[in-house]
């Protein structure tokens, strides 16, 4: 009797064993965990997981879900503890100016054609070299990845060296080199501005952060040729096309003088539009517009705290969303028009910019401005297959939100919280294609001190060009 029980328990010792040996064999391995947080994926049944993991190797996700059955299926060598945390999408910043960092609260409270005219374009071409981008851009990196952006769409001059900085941080860059008809800091010939363009798309082609792209300024700084020129080369290279359209009732009164139709209308008739182009602001659009900005899959980037500042008018968000329109969330900005770059901001101001022009509190929902900033953002990117939600198969962009703050507490609703009650300060970690650019609110990519002590340098230096104290 003694004798078999000993027996069946060095049997059931041996399976156990056993058991533990197969579940470690059977295990895949991956390179890093994010486990024990509520995650909210945004993927297309928009599924929460309320104790979550996802699993990255390289710069992929491959696996989402329970916690439970993601720690049963894999190991890895790195593991964030995501308890009391959100775990999200990294956010899409759809539409800024990172080197005009430098150039912040240079002057407010002024009209957009003073604003241009009497500050920036002299400010521009007084201080503007490759060195200023790059020091403007370190300093951008910095800040947006504080506020949970792990991608942008910028629109600047020497956008080579933007893209430069943007990789060297580990962020993910749509990066747009200006067009514009007039002599610009890096380009001072359409020839130049072209050649400058095409050897920038040709370099990064391929990178797996940094897409490069034309960026004609508009249909009122660039001639039908530029804007042709630019559509032209970024097919070529199968690059994006970003644009400013329709951003000012100027913009629209103008083109239906000159071109007898709107901004809109006069880009479709000269073959510009297509389901390559992300357009910042779209304001003043009809719904004859919406319609064939629906139909040329055209993205939209809507930057609600720049349609204020400016008071250029409101982009007609929830028509454009109901037409079946891509449309992502910006800053623009960071001079002028907005002064940061924190996304989250955008997130809150959408709903209540859209509420208050409505007179309506149901105009558009939390939900819908957190899909603005994540999952729609990456639509009107044209970069839905590659991020945007947290998917088997997507590049591993994602933040860690902490709940342990007296603003986060209490969470009735998921959506509500980071809409309304959550802020930039909130997130904790940032990881962009499977690397941690921040841990514990720490940078891990950027010298961030280095590129505040160089701002401060950079303001004197500006502010006397400008003969200002
Ligand atoms: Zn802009």
């Amino acid at each position: 009797m003694k004798n078999k029980k000993r027996s069946w328990l060095l049997l059931s010792a041996f399976q156990l064993l056993f058991a533990v040996f197969l579940s470690a064999q059977t295990k895949q391995k991956a390179d890093l965990i994010v486990t024990g947080g509520m995650v909210v994926t945004m993927d297309g049944p928009r599924s929460i997981y309320d104790d979550g993991a996802v699993a990255v190797t390289g710069d992929t996700i491959i696996a989402v879900g329970p916690r439970a059955e993601i720690e049963a299926r894999y190991t890895a060598s790195q593991t964030i503890d995501a308890k009391n945390k959100l775990v999200l999408p990294g956010f899409i910043n759809g539409h800024t100016h990172v080197p005009m960092t430098l150039f912040r609260g240079i002057h407010d409270d002024v009209t957009l054609n003073d604003w241009l005219y009497k500050y920036i374009f002299p400010a521009e071409a007084k201080n503007v070299t490759e060195e200023f981008v790059r020091w403007g851009t370190r300093l951008a990196v910095a800040e947006q990845i504080r506020s949970g952006v792990t991608t942008f769409a910028d629109m600047y001059y020497f956008e080579d060296a933007v893209a430069e900085e943007t990789k060297a941080a580990g962020m993910r860059g749509v990066l747009g080199e200006t067009f514009i008809d007039f002599p610009a800091p890096d380009n001072k010939t359409n020839a130049a501005m072209l050649a400058y363009t095409e050897k920038f798309l040709q370099k990064w082609q391929g990178d797996p952060l940094i897409h490069a792209a034309p960026a004609p300024h508009s249909i009122y700084t660039c001639s039908q040729k530029t804007l042709q020129d630019a559509a032209a080369l970024a097919r070529k290279y199968h690059a994006p096309i970003l644009i400013h359209v329709a951003e000012m009732k100027k913009e629209l009164d103008d083109s239906k003088k000159q071109n007898g139709m709107s901004p809109v209308q006069y880009l479709e008739k000269i073959g510009v539009l297509g389901p390559d182009v992300i357009a910042a602001h779209c304001i003043f659009v009809d719904e004859a517009d919406r319609k064939t900005l629906a139909q040329r899959q055209v993205g939209c980037v809507h930057n609600p705290s720049s349609n204020m500042m400016i008071a250029s008018g409101v982009s007609p968000v929830p028509e454009m969303r109901a037409a079946g329109i891509a449309v992502g969330l910006g800053t623009d900005g960071p001079a002028g028009s907005n002064n940061d770059l924190d996304l989250m901001e955008e997130i809150d101001l959408a709903a209540k910019l859209a509420k208050i022009t409505k007179m309506d509190p149901l105009a558009i929902n939390a939900k819908a401005v957190v899909e603005m900033a994540t999952i729609d953002g990456a639509r009107a990117l044209h970069m839905e297959k590659e991020i945007g939600s947290l998917e088997k198969g997507k590049k591993a962009d994602l933040i860690l939100i902490s709940l342990d703050e007296p603003n986060a507490v209490p969470m009735y609703e998921v959506y509500a919280a980071i809409a309304y009650s959550l802020k930039a300060s909130d997130i904790e970690n940032v990881i962009i294609g499977g690397k941690v650019v921040m841990r514990d609110r720490k940078l891990l990519t950027v010298n961030e001190q280095e590129a505040i002590a160089k701002a401060r340098e950079y303001k004197k230096k500006v502010a006397a060009s400008l003969g200002m104290q």
